[in-house]
Protein backbone atom coordinates (compact mmCIF):
# COMPACT_ATOMS: atom_id res chain seq x y z
CA UNK A 1 0.00 0.00 0.00
CA UNK A 2 1.31 3.43 -0.81
CA UNK A 3 0.93 5.74 2.23
CA UNK A 4 2.97 8.49 0.53
CA UNK A 5 3.51 9.04 -2.96
CA UNK A 6 5.98 11.94 -3.26
CA UNK A 7 6.63 11.09 -7.05
CA UNK A 8 4.86 14.20 -8.21
CA UNK A 9 2.18 16.54 -7.72
CA UNK A 10 0.43 15.38 -10.45
CA UNK A 11 -0.39 12.15 -8.49
CA UNK A 12 -3.17 14.66 -6.42
CA UNK A 13 -7.15 13.67 -6.09
CA UNK A 14 -9.13 16.15 -6.32
CA UNK A 15 -11.23 17.77 -2.93
CA UNK A 16 -14.27 16.80 -1.84
CA UNK A 17 -15.61 19.90 -2.99
CA UNK A 18 -14.10 19.73 -6.72
CA UNK A 19 -15.72 16.20 -6.78
CA UNK A 20 -19.25 17.54 -5.62
CA UNK A 21 -18.88 20.52 -8.67
CA UNK A 22 -17.22 17.56 -11.37
CA UNK A 23 -20.64 15.53 -10.60
CA UNK A 24 -23.06 18.68 -10.90
CA UNK A 25 -21.22 20.48 -13.58
CA UNK A 26 -23.44 22.49 -16.49
CA UNK A 27 -21.94 20.81 -19.41
CA UNK A 28 -22.70 21.79 -23.14
CA UNK A 29 -20.01 20.62 -26.53
CA UNK A 30 -16.85 22.79 -26.28
CA UNK A 31 -16.16 22.19 -29.67
CA UNK A 32 -18.85 24.10 -30.36
CA UNK A 33 -17.77 27.20 -27.65
CA UNK A 34 -21.31 26.18 -25.58
CA UNK A 35 -20.20 24.22 -23.02
CA UNK A 36 -20.35 26.82 -19.78
CA UNK A 37 -17.95 25.45 -17.40
CA UNK A 38 -15.15 25.28 -20.24
CA UNK A 39 -16.44 28.77 -21.14
CA UNK A 40 -16.38 30.41 -17.13
CA UNK A 41 -13.12 28.89 -16.60
CA UNK A 42 -11.47 29.89 -19.41
CA UNK A 43 -13.17 33.58 -18.27
CA UNK A 44 -11.78 33.43 -14.72
CA UNK A 45 -8.44 32.17 -15.54
CA UNK A 46 -7.98 34.56 -18.37
CA UNK A 47 -8.96 37.10 -15.13
CA UNK A 48 -7.11 35.40 -12.54
CA UNK A 49 -3.68 35.81 -14.34
CA UNK A 50 -4.63 39.24 -16.08
CA UNK A 51 -4.64 38.20 -19.81
CA UNK A 52 -7.33 38.80 -22.15
CA UNK A 53 -8.25 35.48 -23.16
CA UNK A 54 -7.71 31.90 -22.57
CA UNK A 55 -8.45 28.13 -23.93
CA UNK A 56 -8.49 25.22 -21.64
CA UNK A 57 -6.46 22.38 -22.61
CA UNK A 58 -5.91 18.62 -21.83
CA UNK A 59 -2.32 19.16 -20.64
CA UNK A 60 0.89 21.39 -19.92
CA UNK A 61 2.47 19.65 -22.47
CA UNK A 62 -0.30 20.23 -25.06
CA UNK A 63 -0.80 23.75 -23.81
CA UNK A 64 2.93 24.66 -24.36
CA UNK A 65 3.00 22.68 -28.21
CA UNK A 66 0.05 25.05 -29.61
CA UNK A 67 1.61 27.91 -27.53
CA UNK A 68 4.73 27.47 -29.69
CA UNK A 69 3.23 26.43 -32.62
CA UNK A 70 0.84 29.54 -32.37
CA UNK A 71 4.12 31.82 -32.30
CA UNK A 72 6.11 29.59 -34.94
CA UNK A 73 6.24 28.88 -38.24
CA UNK A 74 8.10 25.90 -39.80
CA UNK A 75 12.40 26.18 -39.59
CA UNK A 76 11.83 29.43 -36.93
CA UNK A 77 13.26 28.79 -33.85
CA UNK A 78 12.09 29.48 -29.41
CA UNK A 79 14.84 30.37 -27.41
CA UNK A 80 14.86 28.72 -23.94
CA UNK A 81 16.45 27.32 -21.13
CA UNK A 82 18.83 24.07 -22.13
CA UNK A 83 16.72 22.93 -18.75
CA UNK A 84 13.95 24.15 -20.06
CA UNK A 85 10.80 21.20 -19.87
CA UNK A 86 9.66 22.62 -23.18
CA UNK A 87 13.13 21.35 -24.58
CA UNK A 88 13.75 18.13 -22.23
CA UNK A 89 10.61 16.63 -21.42
CA UNK A 90 8.20 17.11 -24.38
CA UNK A 91 9.30 14.73 -26.43
CA UNK A 92 10.55 16.95 -29.10
CA UNK A 93 6.76 18.28 -29.80
CA UNK A 94 7.37 21.72 -31.31
CA UNK A 95 10.18 20.48 -33.59
CA UNK A 96 8.39 16.91 -35.05
CA UNK A 97 4.67 18.85 -35.27
CA UNK A 98 6.08 22.34 -35.95
CA UNK A 99 9.60 21.79 -37.38
CA UNK A 100 10.61 24.61 -35.01
CA UNK A 101 14.01 24.22 -33.67
CA UNK A 102 14.80 24.57 -30.04
CA UNK A 103 18.08 27.09 -29.47
CA UNK A 104 18.91 26.69 -25.83
CA UNK A 105 20.95 29.16 -23.46
CA UNK A 106 22.15 28.51 -20.13
CA UNK A 107 19.60 28.40 -17.30
CA UNK A 108 21.48 29.27 -14.36
CA UNK A 109 21.65 27.38 -10.70
CA UNK A 110 18.57 29.12 -9.88
CA UNK A 111 16.71 28.85 -13.48
CA UNK A 112 17.16 32.30 -14.33
CA UNK A 113 18.46 32.73 -18.21
CA UNK A 114 21.26 35.60 -18.50
CA UNK A 115 19.58 38.45 -20.58
CA UNK A 116 22.63 39.15 -22.39
CA UNK A 117 22.95 35.73 -23.87
CA UNK A 118 18.95 35.53 -24.82
CA UNK A 119 19.92 38.87 -26.72
CA UNK A 120 22.92 37.03 -28.32
CA UNK A 121 20.95 34.31 -29.54
CA UNK A 122 18.63 36.20 -31.53
CA UNK A 123 18.85 35.74 -34.92
CA UNK A 124 19.45 38.24 -37.53
CA UNK A 125 16.59 37.74 -39.76
CA UNK A 126 17.73 40.10 -42.60
CA UNK A 127 20.96 36.91 -43.34
CA UNK A 128 19.36 34.23 -44.98
CA UNK A 129 21.51 31.56 -43.48
CA UNK A 130 19.53 32.14 -39.96
CA UNK A 131 16.40 30.41 -39.02
CA UNK A 132 13.89 33.26 -37.94
CA UNK A 133 13.29 33.81 -33.89
CA UNK A 134 9.58 33.58 -33.41
CA UNK A 135 9.64 33.64 -29.40
CA UNK A 136 11.32 33.60 -26.39
CA UNK A 137 10.44 31.30 -23.08
CA UNK A 138 11.45 31.16 -19.53
CA UNK A 139 9.44 28.60 -17.46
CA UNK A 140 8.39 29.41 -13.60
CA UNK A 141 8.86 27.98 -11.52
CA UNK A 142 11.89 26.01 -13.30
CA UNK A 143 11.06 22.43 -12.59
CA UNK A 144 14.93 20.85 -13.16
CA UNK A 145 16.56 23.78 -11.65
CA UNK A 146 14.75 22.81 -8.11
CA UNK A 147 11.34 24.29 -8.67
CA UNK A 148 13.38 27.56 -7.87
CA UNK A 149 11.36 30.49 -8.44
CA UNK A 150 11.48 34.00 -10.94
CA UNK A 151 10.56 37.31 -9.58
CA UNK A 152 8.69 39.60 -11.58
CA UNK A 153 12.05 41.38 -11.93
CA UNK A 154 13.76 38.04 -13.46
CA UNK A 155 10.73 38.00 -15.80
CA UNK A 156 11.01 42.03 -16.93
CA UNK A 157 14.58 41.24 -17.67
CA UNK A 158 13.94 38.93 -20.38
CA UNK A 159 11.00 40.18 -21.65
CA UNK A 160 12.69 43.51 -22.21
CA UNK A 161 15.09 41.88 -24.17
CA UNK A 162 12.46 40.08 -26.15
CA UNK A 163 10.25 42.84 -27.15
CA UNK A 164 12.98 45.25 -28.11
CA UNK A 165 13.30 42.43 -30.66
CA UNK A 166 9.73 42.71 -31.60
CA UNK A 167 9.14 38.82 -30.37
CA UNK A 168 6.54 37.41 -27.41
CA UNK A 169 7.72 36.29 -24.14
CA UNK A 170 5.91 32.77 -23.06
CA UNK A 171 5.97 31.96 -19.95
CA UNK A 172 5.56 27.93 -18.91
CA UNK A 173 4.30 28.12 -15.96
CA UNK A 174 3.17 24.99 -15.09
CA UNK A 175 3.46 25.78 -11.66
CA UNK A 176 3.21 29.59 -11.98
CA UNK A 177 1.00 29.44 -8.73
CA UNK A 178 4.10 27.87 -6.64
CA UNK A 179 5.66 30.56 -7.50
CA UNK A 180 3.09 34.02 -6.58
CA UNK A 181 2.31 32.02 -3.24
CA UNK A 182 6.13 31.62 -2.69
CA UNK A 183 6.51 35.82 -3.33
CA UNK A 184 3.34 36.44 -1.98
CA UNK A 185 3.15 38.40 -5.29
CA UNK A 186 -0.48 38.30 -6.98
CA UNK A 187 -0.26 35.63 -9.57
CA UNK A 188 -1.01 38.52 -12.27
CA UNK A 189 1.49 40.88 -11.11
CA UNK A 190 3.79 37.98 -12.28
CA UNK A 191 3.05 37.77 -15.11
CA UNK A 192 2.77 41.19 -16.38
CA UNK A 193 5.70 41.29 -19.09
CA UNK A 194 4.45 37.68 -20.35
CA UNK A 195 2.70 37.66 -23.53
CA UNK A 196 1.29 34.24 -23.30
CA UNK A 197 1.67 31.45 -20.80
CA UNK A 198 0.61 28.15 -20.27
CA UNK A 199 -0.07 26.92 -16.24
CA UNK A 200 -0.96 23.64 -15.11
CA UNK A 201 -4.31 22.60 -13.26
CA UNK A 202 -3.22 19.13 -12.95
CA UNK A 203 -0.74 19.50 -10.93
CA UNK A 204 -0.29 21.46 -7.12
CA UNK A 205 -3.85 22.84 -7.96
CA UNK A 206 -4.73 18.95 -7.76
CA UNK A 207 -7.27 18.92 -10.56
CA UNK A 208 -7.65 15.27 -12.28
CA UNK A 209 -6.50 16.93 -15.74
CA UNK A 210 -6.23 20.05 -17.70
CA UNK A 211 -3.94 23.31 -18.20
CA UNK A 212 -4.64 26.60 -19.38
CA UNK A 213 -3.08 28.67 -21.92
CA UNK A 214 -3.50 32.09 -21.80
CA UNK A 215 -2.42 35.96 -24.07
CA UNK A 216 -4.41 37.74 -26.44
CA UNK A 217 -7.72 37.57 -28.04
CA UNK A 218 -5.51 36.94 -31.33
CA UNK A 219 -3.32 34.92 -29.28
CA UNK A 220 -5.90 32.71 -27.86
CA UNK A 221 -7.91 31.86 -31.18
CA UNK A 222 -4.79 30.53 -33.25
CA UNK A 223 -4.22 28.19 -30.37
CA UNK A 224 -7.55 27.25 -30.30
CA UNK A 225 -7.05 26.00 -33.90
CA UNK A 226 -3.84 24.12 -32.94
CA UNK A 227 -5.46 22.67 -30.10
CA UNK A 228 -8.06 21.08 -32.37
CA UNK A 229 -5.37 20.57 -35.04
CA UNK A 230 -3.78 18.42 -32.02
CA UNK A 231 -6.72 16.63 -31.27
CA UNK A 232 -7.44 18.47 -28.00
CA UNK A 233 -11.12 19.61 -28.45
CA UNK A 234 -12.98 17.76 -25.86
CA UNK A 235 -16.32 18.22 -25.90
CA UNK A 236 -17.93 17.90 -22.83
CA UNK A 237 -14.76 18.65 -21.35
CA UNK A 238 -16.91 20.90 -18.64
CA UNK A 239 -16.94 18.24 -15.79
CA UNK A 240 -13.11 19.20 -15.88
CA UNK A 241 -13.09 22.78 -16.03
CA UNK A 242 -15.55 22.64 -12.93
CA UNK A 243 -12.81 21.45 -10.54
CA UNK A 244 -10.41 24.15 -12.62
CA UNK A 245 -12.95 26.88 -10.94
CA UNK A 246 -12.70 25.38 -7.63
CA UNK A 247 -8.87 24.77 -7.76
CA UNK A 248 -8.92 28.20 -9.00
CA UNK A 249 -11.19 29.48 -6.14
CA UNK A 250 -9.76 27.14 -3.15
CA UNK A 251 -6.50 25.20 -4.12
CA UNK A 252 -3.81 28.46 -4.14
CA UNK A 253 -3.15 29.57 -0.71
CA UNK A 254 -3.01 26.40 0.60
CA UNK A 255 0.32 25.38 -2.10
CA UNK A 256 2.01 27.42 1.00
CA UNK A 257 1.28 24.30 3.16
CA UNK A 258 3.26 22.45 0.30
CA UNK A 259 6.34 24.41 0.52
CA UNK A 260 6.30 24.02 4.48
CA UNK A 261 6.36 20.80 4.11
CA UNK A 262 9.09 21.08 1.56
CA UNK A 263 11.11 22.62 3.37
CA UNK A 264 10.76 20.14 7.06
CA UNK A 265 11.68 17.24 4.14
CA UNK A 266 14.30 19.16 3.07
CA UNK A 267 16.25 20.19 6.48
CA UNK A 268 15.70 16.83 7.59
CA UNK A 269 17.26 15.40 4.81
CA UNK A 270 20.01 16.94 5.12
CA UNK A 271 20.43 16.03 8.65
CA UNK A 272 20.75 12.26 7.73
CA UNK A 273 24.34 10.73 6.98
CA UNK A 274 24.72 10.32 2.93
CA UNK A 275 21.96 12.31 2.03
CA UNK A 276 23.11 16.07 0.35
CA UNK A 277 20.42 18.78 0.18
CA UNK A 278 20.73 22.42 0.96
CA UNK A 279 17.26 23.21 2.31
CA UNK A 280 18.13 26.89 1.41
CA UNK A 281 17.74 26.20 -2.04
CA UNK A 282 13.85 24.74 -1.52
CA UNK A 283 11.76 27.62 -2.89
CA UNK A 284 8.53 25.58 -3.37
CA UNK A 285 7.34 22.26 -2.99
CA UNK A 286 9.68 20.14 -5.47
CA UNK A 287 12.95 18.80 -3.20
CA UNK A 288 15.97 17.41 -4.91
CA UNK A 289 18.54 15.84 -3.68
CA UNK A 290 21.91 13.47 -3.97
CA UNK A 291 22.36 9.90 -2.32
CA UNK A 292 25.30 8.38 -1.62
CA UNK A 293 24.14 4.86 -1.20
CA UNK A 294 25.93 1.09 -2.95
CA UNK A 295 22.56 0.61 -4.72
CA UNK A 296 19.84 3.11 -5.43
CA UNK A 297 17.29 0.62 -6.84
CA UNK A 298 17.67 -1.28 -3.70
CA UNK A 299 16.89 1.67 -1.83
CA UNK A 300 14.02 2.94 -3.53
CA UNK A 301 12.58 -0.47 -3.48
CA UNK A 302 13.41 -0.56 0.59
CA UNK A 303 11.29 2.78 0.55
CA UNK A 304 8.60 1.02 -1.47
CA UNK A 305 8.09 -1.24 0.86
CA UNK A 306 7.59 0.52 3.34
CA UNK A 307 4.91 2.62 0.84
CA UNK A 308 7.27 5.61 0.21
CA UNK A 309 7.56 6.58 -3.61
CA UNK A 310 9.51 8.86 -5.16
CA UNK A 311 11.00 9.85 -8.35
CA UNK A 312 14.32 10.00 -9.63
CA UNK A 313 14.97 11.34 -13.08
CA UNK A 314 18.06 12.80 -14.45
CA UNK A 315 20.30 10.71 -11.33
CA UNK A 316 19.29 13.11 -8.62
CA UNK A 317 16.41 12.18 -6.61
CA UNK A 318 13.14 14.06 -6.21
CA UNK A 319 10.52 14.34 -3.89
CA UNK A 320 7.59 16.09 -4.07
CA UNK A 321 5.08 17.61 -1.94
CA UNK A 322 1.29 18.22 -2.33
CA UNK A 323 -2.31 18.21 -1.35
CA UNK A 324 -3.11 15.15 0.58
CA UNK A 325 0.96 14.70 1.72
CA UNK A 326 0.76 16.55 5.54
CA UNK A 327 3.24 17.11 7.63
CA UNK A 328 2.93 13.99 10.32
CA UNK A 329 3.57 11.80 6.78
CA UNK A 330 7.03 14.16 6.11
CA UNK A 331 7.69 12.78 9.91
CA UNK A 332 7.73 9.13 8.51
CA UNK A 333 9.59 9.99 5.43
CA UNK A 334 12.49 11.03 7.26
CA UNK A 335 12.16 8.54 9.56
CA UNK A 336 12.25 5.77 7.08
CA UNK A 337 14.56 7.19 5.40
CA UNK A 338 16.86 7.56 7.99
CA UNK A 339 16.67 4.06 8.71
CA UNK A 340 17.22 2.90 5.59
CA UNK A 341 20.12 4.74 5.08
CA UNK A 342 21.50 3.53 8.43
CA UNK A 343 21.34 -0.03 7.07
C1 LIG B 1 4.63 19.20 -15.76
C2 LIG B 1 5.20 20.29 -16.56
C3 LIG B 1 4.76 20.51 -17.86
C4 LIG B 1 3.82 19.56 -18.58
O1 LIG B 1 2.61 19.33 -17.98
P1 LIG B 1 1.82 17.96 -18.24
O2 LIG B 1 0.45 18.31 -17.80
O3 LIG B 1 2.49 16.92 -17.42
O4 LIG B 1 1.88 17.66 -19.69
C5 LIG B 1 5.27 21.60 -18.54
N1 LIG B 1 6.18 22.40 -17.97
C6 LIG B 1 6.63 22.21 -16.73
C7 LIG B 1 7.61 23.17 -16.15
C8 LIG B 1 6.17 21.13 -15.98
O5 LIG B 1 6.65 20.93 -14.75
Amino acid sequence: MTKVDLRSDTVTHPSPEMREAIANAEIGDDVFNDDPSVNKLEEIAAAKIGKEASVFVASGTMGNLISVLSHCGRGDEIILGDKAHIFRSEAGGAAALGGVSYHTVRNDARGMLDPSEVEEAIRDSTNDHNPHTAVIAIENTQNNCGGRVLTPQDTKLIADVAHNHELPLHVDGARIFNAAVKLETPVDEMLKEADTVSFCLSKGLSCPVGSIVAGTHEFVEEARRWRKMVGGGMRQAGFLAAAGIVALDQMVDRLAEDHANAKKLAEGLSKIEGVTIDPDSVDTNLVFFEVKHPNKNELMKKLESEGIKGASPYSRWRFVTHYGVDSEDIDYVLEVMANAMAS
